[in-house]
């Protein structure tokens, strides 16, 4: 009787959630496929880890020091090679844990060890009918018209998850009758082919639209930039370039800006295409993010239109990829793996040897510069699609205006003769709640938040003051704290305020308002958006939700209420910004029929920032923000990381990064700001500090980072801190 245990021969490398900067080494009897996931211990627990390079190997680790696996939970694969080999280098770029590349690869359900098998289903797919369907033409019954709208959004479903939705069987089976659905059962894990097959014909390009495609499908290697004014069918040539790359048998990626991925973008993708489109998007649960996952990864998707995340989707035979609105800020995650999904999808796109193309009407500083010294081909529109012409654009001095809560005579009065002419305004606040401020009109006392070192918002809908940065609420107080005054009040004009205002100005016009609060949900944005659409005069009323890629066909006048203090933040890029966001913003108006018209207020009419804008000349801004740059060595000059440091305690988190800051200096590879206190300096209790790493090299800027977490653990004597590669912003 032998009661030898026997070893487990076969090594391998599995990454593990955690704060750890490799993989570990773990040993199983058979081998592991790479991209398997494994159910591994740590410590006392088991956790779901996934396998990525054979080893370790060598004198340094003999196998019995190896623990085997528990249980390896993928036969095959499930992250292929190309995604294995990104995920990793995330975690290298950014600095971040190892595993945090792969866990962000992978829907919740898989990352917790759920199947990644598709079940025997009965798949509800819409017919060519199906997909065109307006959901309103289905007059009487309110639930059918539920369920189009919902399957045109998410594209196709299975019955299980729509009765979990509270559709019934019967009112699937009205839309079969109607033949508007089909109903098939299958086990669906079989790739389908890619066809490039329309179901509407594509538009005629203009010459400008035809010379940008022509340039993508001669130089299938090359990153473009599709720098178009608002307006200009960007969107048509992706559709076009994605219809030329499903017909050679290749599948297309699609990333937009969270708030951009409507029903109506999506519907665009399906009603021009009858290879499958699916959609990766917030607004998913758990169980359809799981199942887009896998008919991405299957291959049965032919197009995935994705938000942030959605830039490491499997795709076999990926062929194209497509970021719209590349400038905007939700590519860049703000926590934990704090990543820019737009030079993700650059990295790919060059690792695959496919094309990239980066469209928007206002470039990145960064693109625009590579662009401009032929990294990228450089691909412009510069006329709107349909022959509109660009709206008119002024600015109101408001020095010179008398005007109710920040609400020029001069606008309130354009306002009033566009809504008389039946079309919709659009006016722009960049501050939510009521207002922002909470303030006493005889000392100048202001509300400020007891754990942040800021004011506190005044918000009418549940009558408390909000703090905007750590949640912190309050009643207002009905008198002043310091001189004990009664003439306490809100003062300012928020979005909350504004809607109010112009309710009572105009009682006969709906006022529709988009900001976190009244489209907290992607349901509830979708629902606001729907109002937009019903016929008649109608104000729309928000922060830059509203800048984000939407069309408001009958919006002829846009009025800017408050933009002022984007002129002055301290923040490295609060001017590019300001200038996407007023061309952006200015782009809402007259994309219909009409001609649109473009008002500003502002107490600061002579700023130069105002002049090209009011040309139409984003261009002209950008190079001259680009030459500010270029002097300071900043990027895309330079390269930048940004380290932040938080405490309870001032001086805990000022001394760790004195003593980062001296290590980095030491390396003679850098340059070092700080510590410096962050522009918001308390948040929710903590001391905020931070340093501004600055290098002429990349790899200098990495090679001295890196060892930075060996030598400081993230969370230690309650200071906790972090690296941003390629900050967002300097704050
Ligand atoms: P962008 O993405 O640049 O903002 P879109 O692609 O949404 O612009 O196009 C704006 C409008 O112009 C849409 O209504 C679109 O249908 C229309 N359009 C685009 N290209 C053409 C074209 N070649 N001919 C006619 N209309 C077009
Ligand atoms: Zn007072
Ligand atoms: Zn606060």
């Amino acid at each position: 009787m032998t009661s030898q245990i026997k070893i487990p021969p076969y090594r391998i490398h599995v990454a593990i959630p955690g704060p750890f900067n490799g993989p570990l080494g773990y040993c199983h009897h058979s081998p592991v496929a790479l991209g398997a996931r494994c159910l591994v211990p740590l410590g006392r627990r088991s956790v779901v880890g996934v396998a990525v390079a054979p080893g370790p190997d060598g004198a340094d680790y003999p196998i019995e020091k190896l623990k085997p696996i528990g249980a390896v939970l993928d036969p095959d694969a499930l992250l292929p090679a190309d995604i294995l080999a990104l995920a990793a280098w995330l975690g290298r770029y950014y600095l971040h844990e190892f595993s945090s590349g792969f866990l962000l690869a992978l829907p919740a359900l898989l990352r917790k060890g759920g199947g990644a098998e598709l079940p025997v289903e009965e798949w509800v797919t819409l017919t060519v009918p199906g997909v065109a369907i307006l959901p309103d033409q289905l007059k009487r019954s309110a639930a059918q018209q539920q369920l189009i709208a919902l399957l045109q959004d998410i594209s196709t479903s299975t019955v299980r998850a729509l009765r979990e939705r509270g559709f019934s069987r019967g009112q699937l089976t009205s839309l079969v009758k109607k033949d508007l659905i089909t109903i098939q059962i299958h086990q669906d894990d079989q790739p389908i082919a890619p066809t490039g097959t329309l179901f509407e014909p594509a538009l005629e390009l203009n010459d400008e639209q035809q010379l940008a495609l022509d340039a993508v499908n001669r130089e299938p290697y090359s990153p473009f930039l599709l720098e178009g004014v608002t307006g200009s069918g960007k969107t048509e040539v992706y559709l076009q370039a994605i219809e030329r790359c499903l017909r050679e048998g290749k599948r297309a990626l699609v990333l937009v800006p969270e708030i951009g991925l409507t029903p109506q973008t999506i519907r665009r993708f399906q009603s021009r295409f009858q290879d499958r489109v699916v959609a990766l998007h917030s607004g998913l649960s758990d169980a359809q993010r799981l199942s887009a996952w896998l008919q991405a990864s299957l291959g049965q998707a032919a197009i995935v239109i994705g938000t942030r995340s959605a830039v490491l989707t499997p795709l076999p035979n990926l062929g194209l990829i497509v970021v719209d609105e590349e400038h905007d800020l939700s590519y860049k995650q703000q926590d934990s793996l704090r990543y820019q999904a737009r030079d993700v999808a650059l990295k790919r796109a060059h690792d695959a040897g496919i094309p990239i193309i980066l469209g928007t009407a206002t470039p990145s500083l960064e693109s625009l510069h590579n662009a401009q010294t032929g990294r990228f081909g450089h691909l412009l529109l510069n006329h709107r699609a349909g022959g509109m012409a660009l709206p008119g654009v002024e600015t109101i001095d408001m020095r010179k205006q008398q005007h109710q809560n920040g609400l020029s005579e001069r606008l309130l009065m354009r306002v009033a003769d566009h809504l008389a002419d039946g079309n919709q305004v659009l006016l722009f606040l960049n501050r939510r709640g009521y207002a922002p401020s909470w303030f006493c009109a005889d000392c100048g006392w202001m509300a400020d938040c007891v754990f942040c070192d800021a004011h506190l918002t005044h918000h009418r809908q549940g009558y408390s003051n909000i703090c905007h940065h750590c949640g912190h609420r309050e009643a207002p107080r009905k008198s002043c704290p310091t001189c004990h005054s009664n003439q306490v009040s809100a003062m300012g004009t928020g979005t909350e305020r504004a809607e109010e205002l112009l309710g009572e100005l105009f009682p006969a016009v709906p006022v529709i308002r988009f900001d976190r609060d009244a489209a907290s949900t992607r349901h509830k944005f979708v629902a606001q958006l729907e109002r937009t659409d019903l016929p008649g005069p109608a104000i729309i009323v928000g922060t830059q939700m509203l800048a984000k890629g939407h069309h408001f066909e009958r919006v002829t006048l846009v009025g800017i209420w408050d933009i002022d203090i984007g002129l002055f933040s301290a923040d490295l890029r609060a001017r590019e910004r300001m200038g996407q966001l007023l061309t952006q913003v200015s782009g809402r108006s007259g994309r219909g029929e009409r001609r649109g018209e473009v008002l500003i207020q502002t107490y600061y009419p002579d700023d130069p920032i105002f002049v090209p804008l009011k040309q139409h000349d984003y261009r002209t801004f950008a190079n001259d923000l680009l030459a500010e740059r270029q002097r300071s060595g900043l990027p895309p000059f330079g390269y930048l990381a940004v380290i932040r440091c938080d405490s309870a305690f001032a001086d805990r988190a000022e001394a760790r990064l004195q003593q980062m800051a001296h290590y980095l200096l030491s390396t003679k590879r850098v340059r070092v700001l700080g510590p410096i206190p962050a522009l918001l300096s308390r948040r929710a209790g903590k001391h905020r500090f931070m340093l501004i790493v600055q290098s002429d090299k990349r790899s200098h800027l990495h090679q001295s980072l890196t060892p930075l977490h060996q030598h400081y653990p993230r969370d230690q004597q309650q200071v906790s801190w972090h690296i941003d590669i390629d900050p967002a912003e300097l704050a």
